[in-house]
């Protein structure tokens, strides 16, 4: 299955002010968010790498750091996203060489050209294949979890109170006194 990635407005303004605050380096850091692919939050990290005008090294300790908000927010980590200041949205051999064993969703914001564009990626080994962008603003469909629950809880209520008088009219019947 093609993956996707839903980024909502509030989270594409965030990217391109990150990667506007950032320049002339480039901006990286954690795209938080739900596993059916839809991006809540975005948490951004120094970047540590040697030239950051051209590269991006997200510093792990600072990954480490940001978990337990994440966790706490009731989402996990689905990606991560860096900023071109020049170059189109395509990951360039660095980003290849630094993300391969990474298997994560690789979203790169590009603010070359008079408007910011974005573009998704997966990179496995020497593998790169793109992932559909879904610019939107859809609400999130419920976790499958929290549907079972809502959907069974009332017809498990039902099922119970059933039994219990299905129970009390058997017994009933039973402590009649017997016929004449
Ligand atoms: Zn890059």
């Amino acid at each position: 299955m093609r993956a996707s990635l839903i980024v909502p407005p509030h989270v594409y303004s965030s990217l391109v002010m990150v990667a506007r605050d950032c320049l002339p380096d480039e901006s990286c850091g954690i795209l938080a968010g739900h596993h059916h692919g839809r991006v809540e939050r975005i948490f951004p990290v120094d970047n540590i790498a040697e030239q950051p005008a051209n590269q991006f090294r997200i510093d792990s300790r600072a990954l480490n750091q940001h978990l337990p908000q994440i966790r706490a927010d009731g989402l996990q980590v689905i990606g991560f996203f860096h900023s071109h200041p020049a170059t189109p949205p395509v990951p360039s051999p660095h980003d290849i060489t630094g993300m391969h064993d990474m298997h994560a969703l690789h979203l790169i914001v590009s603010l070359k050209g008079s408007a910011p564009r974005l573009a998704a990626w997966r990179i496995e080994g020497a593998r790169i294949s793109a992932v559909d962008l879904i610019l939107d603003d859809c609400p999130a469909p419920p976790e499958a979890e929290s549907f079972w629950n809502e959907a069974a809880t009332p017809a498990i209520m039902v099922g119970v109170a059933l039994i219990a008088i299905i129970s009390l009219i058997v017994l009933s019947f039973n402590l009649l006194p017997p016929a004449p």
